[in-house]
């Protein structure tokens, strides 16, 4: 099942997806969010009660979620993003030929950078003058946990998304620590929608990103450094996750500090991101 939060005349509501037909259902609950879903086991009986088919293009898809506390994301966890990154000048305390980290690099971004499908992501002249896109995989977190072992983590995932870690590559070199250079507003398009964790087959998703109509990163996520359960087992060391937590996978190569000279997002570029069984989620900066 898909599920997305959308904007109906002012009111924003909760709806099952058909991406086959591309239309949306709503569903007959009081629901302010996604996050009213976790640990329900009547779902099947709130889609078959759900309402009549709107055609996607006449909804505004908002964020599936509103994340209650700050998106986790990892970092370097392709290899060939991992050296595109080493080599670019843009890694602050870079070393060459330790490219490859022996434990997950993860940082955050505030929930105030998160935004939907077809919403506008700000440039921020003044602040900054390269910001990059990154294509990621994204799960979130439906069961409570801490201390989860690797091979109970699929357990406490509700469902997939896609996000762009939109990234200001001047100030995540210059301030040393990422925060700064991953936390602008706007900065995390997330979407289009939330697919169930039963649908999904995570270990080889093919992650895809566009920038205008050219295809700039394809990879699939069986290549990822610090696979899924490893990842959840990492960050919930000591850390108790909570439903609705949001973490972002890493994005493989190809972003725009990939290339010589680095070929930083201007006003008017539409970025794409696409994800096997995910949807699409496409967002204009400017
Ligand atoms: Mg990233």
């Amino acid at each position: 099942m898909k599920f997305a939060r959308f904007l109906k005349g002012t009111q924003s509501r909760i709806g099952i997806v058909n991406a086959d037909d591309n239309a949306i259902r709503p569903l007959h609950v009081d629901l302010n969010d996604l996050h009213d879903l976790f640990g329900r086991n009547d779902l099947q009986s709130l889609v078959a009660t759900a309402g009549d088919e709107i055609a996607l293009k006449d909804v505004q898809l908002q964020a599936p979620i509103i994340p209650r506390r700050n998106i986790i994301c990892v970092g370097k966890n392709y290899r060939a993003h991992a050296k595109e990154f080493a080599t670019s000048g843009f890694e602050a305390g870079a070393v060459k030929g330790a490219e490859i980290d022996e434990f997950p690099a993860v940082f955050s971004k505030p929930p105030s950078t998160v935004i939907g499908t077809g919403a506008t992501v700000e440039l921020h002249p003044g602040a900054t003058s390269s910001v990059d896109y990154e294509a990621e995989l994204a799960l979130v977190i439906g069961k409570a946990g801490r201390n989860i072992p690797a091979e109970q983590a699929f357990d406490h995932i509700w469902g997939y998304t896609i996000i762009n870690d939109v990234t200001a590559r001047d100030r995540q070199r210059n301030h040393k620590q990422w925060f700064l250079g991953k936390a602008l507003d706007t900065f995390c398009p997330m979407g289009p929608w939330i697919t169930t964790a039963d649908e999904v087959r995570s270990n080889d998703l093919q992650v895809q990103c566009w920038v205008n109509d050219e295809l700039r990163q394809s990879a699939s996520t069986s290549d990822l450094i610090f696979d899924i359960p490893t990842l959840i087992a990492t960050i919930s060391a000591g850390l108790t996750l909570q439903p609705g937590d949001v973490i972002a996978t890493g994005t493989p190569a190809g972003v725009g500090i990939g290339f010589t000279p680095p070929r930083f997002l201007k006003s008017g570029d539409e970025v794409s991101i696409s994800i096997s069984g995910l949807g699409t989620l496409s967002n204009r900066f400017e």
